[in-house]
């Protein structure tokens, strides 16, 4: 079932039954983001956060939602200090004083049989979400960096309601950052999506106001919501390994994101930790 959204194409609409797959791919995800925060020390690899979120997600019945997606190799996102997103696990080593922010994504298989051998290609219903992570003690500014990227992700959840606007979700997150005594960057190159049968779908979830987006939130709608700031400007480049993408000036980066769905039952957060 498909309503129109933006420009970008027709939004997905869910049913309860879809809803409850993308419930469990959402508690796949946030348990394998628990294991992981609590992996996270001085000396531990980014090699070896993504061999435990991949174990964790398998075990759970679940496919990495990443692996393989357009060839990524990892099936979490590990990005380091001025790494904002998208950086590939590997054999970097974390130490005291990093700032690590893990991106997860998992699928509950449409046809369970095909969870064990599943990639970002298995047919099913996605969650999407991460966590900023503090590797030892970090400086007081990395902490707060985190901190408020965090709470300007909930200030754009907190606007999550049918027949609001999606722009008003934007504003929210944009509000709350610029609010802050200190200035961040908030950076404009990447931002949230539609989520659903796949993990990027319509519409766009900007973490800015933008002048001409109409879309309207409704029932069935699943957004994943994921601001990302700077302790500098919003600038961003790419590095050479076509992936990692890093704050042009150098400076921290933290990222946080949920899934979210606007069920009949009402808004869920799909990802949230567990009580
Ligand atoms: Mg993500
Ligand atoms: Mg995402």
């Amino acid at each position: 079932m498909h309503a129109h959204g933006d420009d970008d194409g027709l939004i997905e609409l869910k049913t309860s039954e879809q809803f409850e797959a993308m419930k469990q791919a959402g508690k796949v995800v946030s348990r394998t983001l628990a294991l992981l925060r609590s992996a996270v020390r001085p000396g531990i690899t980014t090699g070896e956060l993504d061999r435990i979120a991949e174990e964790s997600i398998r075990s759970l019945g679940a496919a990495p939602s990443f692996l393989g997606y357009g060839d990524f190799p990892g099936s979490i996102c590990a990005s380091v200090n001025e790494e904002i997103v998208h950086g590939i696990p590997g054999s970097r080593v974390l130490r005291e004083g990093d700032l690590i922010s893990i991106d997860c994504g998992a699928i509950i298989p449409a046809d369970p049989a095909q969870a064990a051998t599943g990639r970002w290609n298995t047919r099913g219903w996605h969650a999407d979400a991460a966590i900023t992570v503090p590797v030892g003690e970090v400086a007081p500014e990395l902490a707060e960096l985190s901190r408020v990227t965090e709470q300007a992700m909930w200030a754009g959840i907190e606007a999550v309601k049918e027949g609001v606007a999606l722009n008003d979700v934007s504003t929210a997150i944009d509000g709350y950052t610029r609010t802050q005594p200190r200035r961040y960057g908030i950076v404009r190159d990447y931002g949230g999506h539609g989520i659903g049968s796949a993990m990027h779908m319509a519409p766009m979830v900007f973490n800015y106001p933008v002048r001409g987006e109409r879309t309207v939130l409704a029932t069935g709608m699943a957004i994943a919501i994921e601001p990302m700031l700077t302790l500098g400007r919003n600038k961003t480049r790419v590095l050479a390994d076509d992936w990692t993408v890093v704050a042009k000036d150098g400076s921290p980066a933290a990222h946080w994101e949920h899934t979210v769905a606007l069920t009949p039952e009402g808004v869920v957060v799909t990802t949230a930790p567990e009580e």
